[in-house]
Order: structure tokens, then sequence, then C-alpha cells
């Protein structure tokens, strides 16, 4: 038996446990679509059972910004790990934890002053939605029990997130007797480059002053709607919804779980329009794609508030709160992406991403395209068939995984021109045939 066929009986092996066993996002296990075994992964390459190489487009949904197997990035989990992996977080308190907070407090918005952390980025979105509805119990307002969002956002899976999640591309349809009910506004329609509309924040300007006696908080994610519909919208409405807040007496809530540490071209998206919100949301790339971790930022008013309140403190400690060894990868993942030239990077991405979609424009089955920093969209007229277009780019030797209509790239920060260039004109070639 040569050495390949003994790669081909092992993998199909370990499919067909995968199959038995494992659920995936998202997946049916009555109907299972194979999965790909990953057996390794170095800089923007994915390593396949079969010995194929891919090109991730994905970094891991958003995550592996410095790219696979970094070594700055495993030198600080190794030396974490010879200290203390892990330990309670409850009247005990570390380096790792301590030094993340005061640099995320250092690098967010102005006015974002304590954190909470936790474990996921749904898991931060619940703590913020908390945190709001503790806030106004504690000002003896407690009908203050509504959020305002926009359509086409995303904030995760667990129950409050899924309530102010999209109610069509969501899951309100199916899960529509056990989610509680908020207000949705109209998905914001003006581009980031265009000229501003006050007609585009008409109805959210409406439903704020109309609820503001029940609403706790507007919860949205800034500038970019990424994966309710990965849209980018103009900075003049951000602004907008801050004045809006501040004018009805609402809490903002800034989920930057997708745009924040650098994926928009600025550190956290609420600096495209220069606004601080009350609580904010971390995620994804926190760790550099390392492991699991999150953050909920708020400030000081708020965390005064609800710490003045009858309760006397804030009612929430998960089991693995401030992980060490996540906060301690976490520390260096920030350290190293403020260390380099960032932004440039993150415009020479674009700068490349902005000529390399113009050819798809001239597709029939193309709808349009769009590119914000280092995220690059290709939005069909239909949805696309993800298992089959799937084998197609794993064909072409790289990583992309669309969702709905959107064909999209959210590389790795460290991809070459050239590598960029490859998952670009492979996806072409898809797409085009
Ligand atoms: C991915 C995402 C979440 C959910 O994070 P998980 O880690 O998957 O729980 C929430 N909000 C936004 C904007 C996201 O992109």
């Amino acid at each position: 038996m040569n050495s390949i066929t003994k790669i081909d009986l092992a993998q199909s092996e370990l499919l067909k446990k995968d199959q038995q066993f494992v659920w995936h996002p998202y997946s049916s296990l009555s109907a299972p679509i194979p999965a790909y075994e990953v057996v390794s992964a170095k800089g923007v390459h994915l390593k396949l059972a079969d010995g194929r190489e891919l090109i991730d487009g994905m970094a891991s949904w958003w995550c592996a910004i410095h790219g696979y197997n970094h070594p700055v990035l495993n030198a600080a989990a190794k030396d974490q790990i010879d200290k203390v992996s892990h330990v309670m977080f409850g009247g005990i308190t570390h380096a790792p934890a301590v030094n993340l907070c005061e640099k995320l407090v250092a690098i967010t918005p102005d006015g974002l002053d304590k954190v909470f952390l936790s474990d996921s980025g749904s898991v931060a979105v619940e703590i913020a939605i908390k945190m709001a509805f503790q806030y106004w119990i504690s000002q003896g307002q407690p009908q203050k029990n509504k959020l305002l969002t926009l359509r086409r956002g995303y904030h995760g899976d667990t129950f409050a997130a899924m309530s102010v999640c999209d109610p069509e591309t969501g899951m309100h349809h199916i899960f529509d007797q056990v989610v509680a009910k908020h207000h949705f506004a109209p998905a914001p329609m003006i581009g980031v480059h265009e000229p501003w509309d006050e007609e585009d924040i008409a109805e959210f300007t409406t439903i704020i002053r109309e609820h503001k006696q029940q609403l706790a908080a507007v919860i949205l994610e800034p500038i970019v709607q990424g994966a309710g519909g990965m849209r980018f919208y103009s900075p003049h409405y951000l602004k907008r919804v801050r004045e809006l807040c501040d004018d009805n007496n609402v809490l903002l809530i800034a989920d930057e779980i997708a745009t924040g540490f650098g994926r928009s071209g600025k550190l956290f998206a609420c600096e495209w329009a220069g606004i601080s919100p009350d609580i904010m949301c971390l995620g994804k790339a926190i760790t550099g794609g390392y492991m699991t971790l999150a953050a909920t930022l708020c400030s000081a008013e708020v965390s005064r508030g609800i710490c003045e309140g009858e309760a006397g403190c804030f009612m929430h400690g998960p089991t693995f709160m401030g992980n060490p060894l996540a906060c301690a990868v976490a520390n260096a993942s920030i350290d190293l992406l403020l260390s380099s030239d960032w932004q440039a990077n993150i415009q020479r991405i674009e700068a490349q991403l902005l000529t390399a979609v113009l050819p798809f424009n001239a597709l029939n089955d193309v709808a349009t395209t769009r590119v914000l920093g280092a995220i690059g969209v290709i939005e069909m007229k239909t949805p696309v068939n993800v298992a089959e277009i799937q084998k197609r780019f794993v064909a072409e030797g790289i990583w992309v995984r669309p969702f709905g209509k959107n064909v999209y790239v959210m590389p790795p920060y460290i991809i070459s021109d050239s590598e960029l260039e490859q998952l670009m004109s492979g996806i072409y070639r898809v797409l085009a045939n």
C-alpha cells in the first residue's frame, strides 16, 4: 500500500466518524456534508490531510489576523502554560488579565474604562445587554428593557444575541415563540464614502423618539454589518445614532467583535465616526485566532450605575473568565499588531482588493462588489450552493466559505500581494465558470 492510499483510508475513516458523532456549525447530521480535515497550518496556509495546501481567505472567521503558527504567539502560549494555564477569577487575579484590560482601555475609544472578560463573542453580547438592563434597573427605571437595532445585523447565536439578529437572515422565524421582541430600524443604505442624507436615519429617529421610555440601549455593528449581510455604511449614520442616543437617554452598545483590531482600516470601527459607545463588545481577533476570548467594555458611568444599585454588583461570572492562557496570547497578539505598521498594511490589502474586484462586476451572476479595509465582498444575484462551490475553491487551492449571496474574503493581515492575487484569481475562475 503506498502512502497516498494510506492517507486516503485514514482520512475517510476520520471523516466517517466525523459525520457519525460531530456537529459542525449550522450543519445537519441527517444529511451531512463532508468536511475537510486540516492537519496543520502556517502563515496563510491550511494543510489538508491529503497534503494539499490552501490559501486561507477567511482567517478562520476573521480571527487569525497574524496567520497561523506565529512564533511570537506560540511563544506567549508556551510561556504562560508553564506558569498557569487557568485559575478561577473569583477572588484571584493575575498579570495576563490585568495587563490585557489596561491595554484594551488604552486603545479603545475614550470613555470605555472598565472591562468584563468572557469566553466568546455571543457571551460578550449577552453581557453587554445584561449591563444595559441592569443599569436601568439600578436607576429605578426597570421598564427600560427593550433594545433597538438595525436590520441585516448579526450579534451571535445565544438567545439575547439572537433576538437582535436580522429577523429574516437570522433565526426569528424558527424561534418566534422563544426569542424576545425588540425594535428594528431599516438597515442603513448610504455607503461609507457617499454623501450623507438625513433620510437614511429617518425611521430610526422616529422609533427611538417614540419608544425612549422603554429603550435600554441601541445595539449595532459600527460601519460593517458582518454575518448578517457583509454591508458597509456611512460614519454619519453612526454619528447620528450617538446623538440620538444622548438626546433620548438610551445607551449605545457597539458590537466590534468583527471589526475590532484593524479589520475596517481603523483600529476600531467607531473611530470612523469619532464616537465612543457606552458599552463595546470585542472578540474574534482578540487572541489573533489562537483561543476563544471576548471582552465587554463599559464607561465608568455604566459601571457605577450598575454597582450602586440594589444588587451591589454586576450579576455575571463565567467559569473560565479571564483565562490566563487566552489573555497572555491576546496581549502578545495586540502588541504584535500595534508594533507593526498595521494601517499601511490594511491600506495595501484594500488597494489590491479594490482592483481585484473590478473584473467580477462584468460577470452575469454578480450583483455588486464592495471593499473596505481588509474586507472584500462579491455579492451574487442569488444565494450560492456552499457545498458545491467549496469543492471548486479547494480545487483552486483556496479556502473561501461564502454565506447566502456573499462570496467574501477577510484574509490574515500577513497575506502577501502574490497570495492575495492567487486568492482573488482563484475565486474569479470559480465564479466565471
Ligand atoms: C462573530 C460575531 C459574534 C458572535 O461571536 P461568537 O464568538 O461566534 O459567539 C457577535 N457579533 C458579531 C458582530 C460577530 O461578528
